[in-house]
């Protein structure tokens, strides 16, 4: 978990037959009126990076509330490891899916980790509290092994000496890392990330994404929404470019950064580059 393990992220996942982890097959989902997504596809093997940009707007962080769950798609579906999400694996016979308990629902969630752009650390609770929070309230972790977890983790997001600190003592590069932490705590199978680093100061940008990197490097399967670019080139083995609830081009770094083909992309990327 160290820096030095970072330069050849995933090279397992990134060879085609590791298994499947995501597949969002012909995702809609709408609001209202409001078509938001329309018509996703997306594959996510394991211990691959996917990042996924596009312009404000255009259904990112509804994708990945749909992957895990926060949002229910109003059309096609989500398979994580070959598992039908939020219903039960065979139709009723007459053809209708039927839907999952609510706690089924809550069980397929926890095995994924998110972080989104805003902490949403527990406040009243250290960096420590925090993370082993989940594990002992959800999981029934006993108290000493959940410490020891929450420990380790905060040591291999570079915490360690900060365990005993309250959110609002931490900087919010390091509130950032102790939600990493945190959701590392419950084990995923996969992370997902919805512009982690957004609503960090410039200077702090660079020790949430040494993390991210290392997190690859040690071959999580991860989806992360950013538009930094040079994170996208160096750690991505896929980039997909959303726009307008689609998905428009889609490839490695090289092919979709270097060399994009459609104008919206080029305009995109001119935006951020
Ligand atoms: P992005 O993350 O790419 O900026 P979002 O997925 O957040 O885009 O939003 C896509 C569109 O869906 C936006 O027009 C947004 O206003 C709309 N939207 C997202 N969530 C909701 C919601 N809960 N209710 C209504 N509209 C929503
Ligand atoms: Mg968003």
């Amino acid at each position: 978990t160290s820096n030095d393990t970072a330069q050849t992220p995933s090279a397992e996942g990134a060879a085609s037959g590791a298994p499947v982890v995501i597949q969002v097959q012909d995702v809609h989902k709408s609001f209202g009126d409001l078509h938001v997504l329309k018509g996703c596809d997306l594959t996510v093997r394991a211990g691959e990076v996917a990042v996924l940009v596009g312009p404000s707007g255009s259904g990112k962080s509804t994708l990945l509330r749909c992957i895990n769950q926060l949002e229910e798609p109003s059309a096609g579906r989500v398979l994580i490891e070959g598992v039908v999400q939020g219903y039960r694996s065979d139709p009723l016979p007459d053809g209708r899916w039927q839907k999952l308990s609510n706690a089924e629902i809550a069980a397929q969630r926890s095995r994924i980790g998110m972080v989104f752009q805003r902490f949403h650390l527990f406040p009243h609770l250290t960096a420590l509290g925090n993370v082993m929070e989940a594990p002992v309230q959800v999981r029934g972790l006993p108290k000493a092994a959940a410490e020891k977890k929450a420990r380790e983790l905060l040591d291999r997001v570079g915490l360690g000496d900060r365990a005993d600190h309250y959110p609002s003592e931490l900087s919010g590069g390091q509130q950032q890392r102790v939600a990493i932490a945190r959701a590392l705590a419950m084990d995923p199978e996969l992370m997902l990330f919805d512009e982690p680093t957004s609503a960090l100061d410039p200077e702090l940008v660079s020790e949430v994404l040494t993390v991210l990197k290392d997190l690859a490097a040690d071959g999580m399967t991860m989806v992360v929404v950013t538009h930094e670019m040079g994170f996208a080139r160096e750690v991505a083995d896929h980039v997909v470019f959303m726009d307008d609830g689609a998905i428009v081009e889609e490839g490695t770094p090289e092919q979709v950064i270097d060399h994009p083909r459609s104008e919206r992309l080029k305009g995109f990327l001119a935006s951020v580059l």
